[in-house]
């Protein structure tokens, strides 16, 4: 029996894979079990930081298996601490809780906000306001927290106490903070899922400003836009605000799974014992490998991921067949004339590896993907868009 046709009988159909079998690769090359090779221009969604079996990385992660892979969190360990370290010397925040996962840093986030909110303003300050064509998980609440309509319908009751505002209209935000009086707000800086959409610096600014005001604790979920994807360390960064809680996930394993909220001063001591907890999370592998990731994301990387995002949208913005490129860093979106997948097909079968968001082609390459990759990817691409 093959790989699919076991995955088929065996595993829970909620993913629509491709037809492909993916059984190692090296830097952003994947190989399939025909030996096919693919410029990986996905890195797992964005996950694969440095690329598959990076060496830096892979020493990290071997070196700790080798040593200790799990403690619980009854005890002390260096890869944690030091992880949470790196963190808040890199972006000023002062606390981390770590998970294993995008929406449990969420939840985490949700969770800090919620007490922060209660503990000052009572027990009915729970509302927490998102954004229309947001993503925030797959869990009940952070399903809750997401502002995409056809995610719910098959999951109700959903957690109470989430309401959607459209994106970059800051009356309505000021009317609806006004309105429900919320115990957070939170956003993507650049929508995902949603189609790789950037916010307005404007409307973020004024979010920022209007959370500060009234004593709202902001919440960024850089899931997917932060540890360097953005071409700054976190997306927040670009805008010149300073957020109270921030989630993020993804490429900071590098690969394993690892959730982290990040919290303020002002949130810092929210959470006290038995408030929140996680059995794998600050795993001692999961973070060495982070914490390798994270030490690796400097000035001379990030001015790297800006350079390849300028090659990548002076060579697909206006070329034929293409709409329009948005995005920062190396997460782009590419609005195309024929349809998304169909370019996604057609790239596949020319050996590479794309994702799609929304109606979109979608990018999110290794932020170390080789130029002699990227160009072909790209070349590729251009080709599949004509
Ligand atoms: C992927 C993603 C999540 C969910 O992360 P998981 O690790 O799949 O739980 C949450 N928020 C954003 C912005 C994401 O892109």
């Amino acid at each position: 029996m093959s790989i699919t046709s076991i995955d088929k009988e065996y595993v829970a159909g909620t993913y629509g894979r491709f037809p492909v079998e993916i059984v190692s690769g090296k830097g952003s090359i994947l190989v399939d079990s025909g030996g096919k090779e693919y410029i990986d221009m996905g890195s797992g969604i964005g996950v694969t930081a440095f690329g598959t079996a990076d060496e830096q990385w892979l020493a990290a992660v071997t070196a700790q298996l080798g040593k200790l892979q799990h403690t619980s969190n009854l005890y002390y360990t260096e890869p944690c601490a030091l992880l949470a370290k790196a963190l808040c010397e890199k972006t000023g925040m002062k606390k981390v809780f770590f998970s294993n996962s995008g929406a449990e840093a969420n939840e985490c986030a949700i969770k800090v906000a919620r007490k922060y909110s209660a503990e000052k303003k009572g027990a009915d300050c729970y509302t927490v306001v998102t954004l229309l064509n947001s993503f925030h998980g797959r869990t009940l609440t952070t399903l809750s927290a997401t502002g995409q309509e056809h995610f719910h319908k098959l999951f109700n009751p959903l957690t109470p106490g989430f309401v959607h505002v459209p994106a970059n209209d800051t009356a309505v935000l000021e009317q609806t903070v006004a309105a429900v009086n919320p115990a957070a707000v939170m956003l993507e800086c650049v929508q995902g899922e949603g189609g790789v959409v950037p916010l307005n610096a404007q409307f973020v600014q004024a979010a920022a400003k209007l959370c500060q005001e009234n004593d709202i604790p902001l919440i960024i979920d850089e899931v997917q836009t932060g540890n360097g994807r953005t071409g700054k360390l976190y997306a927040y960064q670009h805008f010149g605000i300073r957020p109270d809680v921030v989630s993020t996930a993804k490429g900071l394993g590098g690969g394993l799974p690892i959730g982290a909220t990040l919290m303020s001063e002002k949130v810092q001591n929210v959470l006290g014992p038995g408030d929140h907890g996680s059995t794998y999370g600050g795993n001692p592998v999961a973070s060495a490998g982070a914490l390798n990731v994270i030490s690796r994301i400097d000035d001379a990387l990030l001015a790297e991921v800006n350079a390849k995002s300028a090659y990548i949208f002076q060579q697909l913005s206006g070329a034929e067949g293409i709409e329009s490129v948005t995005g920062m860093g190396l997460m782009i979106g590419i609005k195309t004339v024929k349809p998304a997948r169909d370019i996604l097909m057609a790239c596949m079968d020319q050996g590479v590896l794309c994702l799609t968001a929304k109606d979109k082609l979608r990018l999110l390459p290794a932020l170390n993907i080789p130029m002699e990759h990227l160009e072909k990817a790209i070349a590729v691409i251009k080709a599949a868009c004509k």
